[in-house]
């Protein structure tokens, strides 16, 4: 994920084109650029870093004059974040440059290819390959840069938003969309591009949302002309008046960015799932287990360490890995196992989960295990952060950036990597079923949608907190893979709402947690339908006997808890293993919706950092 921007006018174009990006900066900010055509040189400035460093640069070393510019703040998924892998990026040549947000999943294979032909690379992108295919396509077909852009995104695979001019015409910006947004801001003989309106939100009004596999060619006189990039059809264009202003775009309409991160989640899941889930084929590919793979079957266990959300992740995969793969797990605060001598030896496989990869007690532990032979694979968010290049491989969640201090999208996507490496795990070895290996799959690839429906209980979850928000405790149960997302839940509570919450299973309750249960006690249990449904039913009798109050989360169409529970809460059907990633859903909107009613800062609470890069 990233932002871009564009202009193509009569205004100079600079200074549109940086405000815009600042504004965008929350959708990415590893590294930054811009590249600007006065109609007789291009210059073009980037940098690692956040846009406040390229201003700087651009200050020192860049003219800035022109009334065509592109910008790009980045959020890494191919190479490191350095200098050289930020956009925009030339074409062999010099006379195309590009921007991009997204992922071009064949990219390897189209590389190669361009290299037998010549062509040569500077960075790590994916981004560069696109734009000299385009190049080659000009070169090859003899075609302008609209038609080029079309032939060649029609031989990639993945996602993309991408802006893209040609030295050679001046008035002209070809854009594309297919996954990644996109927006064009049509001025007065001006237009405006960007991954949101924010942009250009004092300019114009006017805008129209490129649909996916659509392209348009933009001319300073002459307008903007859509077409379909498969039939090459034109596209009537809709223009969208827009009513949203500054600060409602920069969050997408939400009020804070950790109710976006949460309404993120169902396309979240799906870019983790991108080029790693294909349902229909049968197929799970993990980039940086493939190699690896045998380390993971002959391990003697796999020991997760993470802090905080990550750990809660880990918990949630000690079950899927013990139950489809079959092989021993165990998890540990990266704190403790850091200095309590463990025993590691170099057969085993630690897995380090951080969001930002820069946990400095995650860190820590990777260091103790690598220096005991371990294997050691890391699942994290950011692009190139410490602990993706510490670790021997790993996989990225590629949840775009999470600016709420609360974790959610981070957990879940966590969650769905170590659910696809456990799936894969478990067909290598052959402790799955050809058969259930394939419901797995299906049922994987339809948890986008039952996320979407359990974000539909949001208005209902609201009404609920109201009841709530002024209870001094909660107490949050859930049995076999619930469990951590009870854990998860009460700590969501705590973070950022400052009530003090519990998360136990629920069978421990009779061991001390029963009794602190009143009438004054909000006591959330999940309840979907699994192996232990009748237990829990059986535990949320024992707390009603004691006048304990239930929220209970359910399956849909559940009836014998709905009788029982105060107040319940359905979710979609979902196969046991998988229910984390949906139950987790409403206890992230109860705690928000908590936290706002008590006025509490709910994207960064007191006390708290997004990334703890101290120990
Ligand atoms: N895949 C491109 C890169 O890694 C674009 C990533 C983005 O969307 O920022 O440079």
């Amino acid at each position: 994920m990233c932002g871009i921007v564009g202009y193509i006018g009569h205004r100079e174009a600079y200074p549109i084109v940086l405000k815009g990006l600042k504004r965008l900066e929350y959708r990415g900010y590893d590294s930054a650029g811009i590249a600007i055509y006065d109609g007789k040189e291009i210059q073009l400035c980037k940098t690692k870093g956040k846009v406040v460093d390229l201003e700087q640069k651009i200050k020192e070393e860049t003219p800035t004059s022109g009334t065509l510019a592109i910008g790009h703040t980045r959020w890494a998924t191919h190479g490191i974040p350095n200098d050289i892998n930020s956009h925009p990026h030339y074409s062999n040549s010099g006379n195309l440059v590009i921007i991009h947000n997204g992922i071009i999943e064949n990219y390897d294979s189209i590389k190669k290819e361009l290299i037998k032909r010549g062509y040569h690379f500077h960075s790590d992108t994916d981004t560069e390959v696109l734009v000299n295919l385009i190049e080659d396509v000009i070169k090859k077909e003899k075609v302008k840069l609209g038609k080029a852009v079309q032939i060649a995104l029609n031989q990639v695979v993945g996602a993309y938003a991408i802006v893209v001019f040609d030295k050679a015409k001046p008035n002209e910006l070809v854009v594309a969309k297919l996954g990644s947004p996109l927006a064009i801001g049509l001025g007065e003989n001006e237009f405006f591009v960007a991954s949101d309106a924010s942009p250009f939100i004092e300019y114009t009004n006017n805008a129209i949302y490129l649909e996916d596999e659509e392209m348009a060619v933009i001319r300073r006189h002459k307008g903007v002309k859509i077409r379909k990039i498969k039939d090459d059809s034109l596209v009537e264009p809709y223009i969208q008046e827009l009513q949203l202003n500054l600060e409602q775009i920069e969050k997408g309409g939400f009020d804070h960015f950790m109710m976006k991160e949460i309404y993120e989640q169902p396309s979240a899941i799906k870019d983790t799932f991108r080029g790693r889930l294909l349902a229909d084929q049968g197929i799970i590919k993990v980039g940086g287990l493939e190699d690896h793979i045998q380390k993971f079957v002959n391990a003697n266990r796999i020991v997760i360490v993470g802090c905080g959300t990550s750990w809660h992740a880990g918990l949630v995969a000690e079950y899927i890995f013990e139950d489809l793969a079959r092989i021993p797990v165990e998890v540990e605060y990266a704190s403790e196992f850091r200095y309590r001598n463990p025993i590691i030896t170099e057969k085993d496989v630690v897995i380090a989960i951080s969001q930002s990869g820069e946990t400095a007690d995650t860190l820590a532990a990777i260091k103790l295990a690598k220096s005991k032979g371990a294997f050691v694979y890391g699942v994290c968010n950011v692009v190139g952060s410490t602990i993706s290049r510490e670790t021997h491989s790993g996989t990225y969640t590629h949840a775009g950036p999470e600016i709420g201090v609360a974790s959610t999208k981070a957990f879940t996507t966590q969650i769905t990597v170590l659910t696809l490496i456990a799936l894969k795990l478990a067909s290598v070895k052959g402790t799955i079923s050809f058969r259930d290996y394939n419901i797995y799959l299906r049922e994987l690839d339809l948890i986008p949608k039952r996320v979407e429906i359990a974000l539909k209980s949001n208005d209902h979850i609201k009404s609920i907190a109201k009841i709530f928000k002024d209870a001094k405790n909660f107490l949050y149960l859930g049995r076999g893979y619930n469990f951590p997302v009870a854990l998860e839940g009460a700590l969501k509570l705590k973070e950022i709402s400052y009530i003090h919450a519990e998360g136990y299973p629920a069978a421990e309750m009779k061991h001390g947690p029963i009794a602190l249960i009143d009438e004054e006690m909000p006591v959330v249990v999940i309840a979907v339908n699994s192996n232990h449904y009748d237990k829990v039913v059986s535990n949320i009798q024992e707390i009603k006997s004691r006048k304990g109050i239930i929220i209970a989360v359910v399956t849909k169409g559940d009836t014998t808890v709905r009788n029982m529970a105060d107040y319940v809460i359905e979710v979609p059907e979902t196969p046991e293993s998988l229910t984390p990633l949906v139950t987790t859903i409403p206890l992230q909107l109860l705690s928000y919706h908590i936290a706002v009613l008590l006025d509490r800062n709910v994207d960064q609470p007191r006390n708290l950092a997004k990334s703890v890069t101290v120990e």
